[in-house]
């Protein structure tokens, strides 16, 4: 059984993994297919290609963006994209600015709280474009103010939390948009993150369906797998195939180990299967 990972980060956002590394992982654990998903950026699609076809592994390209959502977190996956489509690149550089004044205005909030955090400079915590809040994380780890990344966010940084300020996302019309534009099939990840009942799950499902979204992410290792099949069902029923990922980072998140999902199962390629018949089927280019 040929085991694939259809949701993976690497170093070029919050992953530990440079591309070339998160391939030869994939190689060692025999993995035959990886989509690379770098949250806002596809800086790192070039190395993961040519890292990709040096081990024999598929990779296909993509990306995952935050859309402007209530109450939960709406994350959008663009599988398939081009990498150097102008509409995506622009996209992605107004979300790399919006990013960077972020950053900064979280870092003021830091300074007032009287964090000494202020010999680090931002535009050194990743050698990358992507630079969000698991970066500002690591900052309050390296400042022996927390001891992990987790904690970190639960104690400040999470949704809620003193040092929370909300980023400026696109809306779901524009992300689409340029998703298409690029070439690109979208895929919603991991719906329970969004945090609304399994009914407005269903209401929103047959509104992206119509809206051109194709794909649901049902498999995610953040969900209990009883609930994830629940999801599988409820795509179905509407005409929607379905993905697994990991949402692999690294060690950050051990739980999410590399080509495994929800309940720990090991990723079928029947999820690539049908995410590659979606990308080539006419409809999905419009
Ligand atoms: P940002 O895009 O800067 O808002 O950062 C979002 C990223 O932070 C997510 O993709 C996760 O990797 C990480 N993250 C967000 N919330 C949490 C949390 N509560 N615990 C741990 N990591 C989180
Ligand atoms: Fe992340
Ligand atoms: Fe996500
Ligand atoms: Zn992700």
């Amino acid at each position: 059984m040929a085991q694939v990972d259809l949701h993976t980060h690497s170093s070029a956002s919050d992953g530990e993994l440079s591309p070339s590394e998160l391939m030869a992982l994939a190689h060692k654990l025999g993995l035959s297919t990886i989509a690379l998903t770098d949250h806002d950026t596809v800086a790192g699609l070039a190395e993961a290609a040519q890292a990709a076809h040096a081990h024999g592994i598929e990779c296909i390209p993509g990306i995952e963006i935050e859309i402007d959502f209530e109450p939960g977190e709406f994350h959008l996956l663009g599988y398939g994209i081009d990498p150097q489509s102008a509409p995506l690149l622009d996209a992605t550089q107004r979300l790399g600015n919006a990013r960077h004044e972020r950053n900064e205005a979280i870092l003021e909030l830091f300074a007032n709280a009287g964090f000494q955090l202020d010999t680090i400079k931002i535009s050194e915590l990743s050698r990358e474009s992507y630079i969000g809040r698991p970066h500002l994380a690591d900052l309050l780890v390296k400042a022996r103010c927390v001891r992990t990344r987790q904690e970190a966010f639960d104690r400040y940084l999470g949704k809620g939390r003193p040092f929370y300020i909300k980023k400026s996302c696109l809306p779901l019309e524009e992300a689409l948009s340029v998703i298409k534009a690029a070439g690109g099939v979208p895929v919603v990840a991991h719906p329970y993150s969004l945090f609304v009942s399994k009914s407005m799950l269903g209401t929103l499902f047959s509104r992206w369906k119509d809206m051109g979204i194709e794909g649901i992410e049902a498999y995610h290792p953040t969900a209990k797998f009883g609930q994830c099949v629940i999801l599988e069902r409820m795509a179905h029923e509407r005409g929607m195939f379905v993905t697994a990922g990991s949402d692999f980072h690294g060690k950050a998140r051990p739980e999410c180990g590399l080509g495994r999902t929800a309940g720990n199962m090991a990723i079928d390629s029947c999820y690539r299967d049908a995410l590659v018949s979606a990308l080539s089927h006419p409809a999905a280019q419009k």
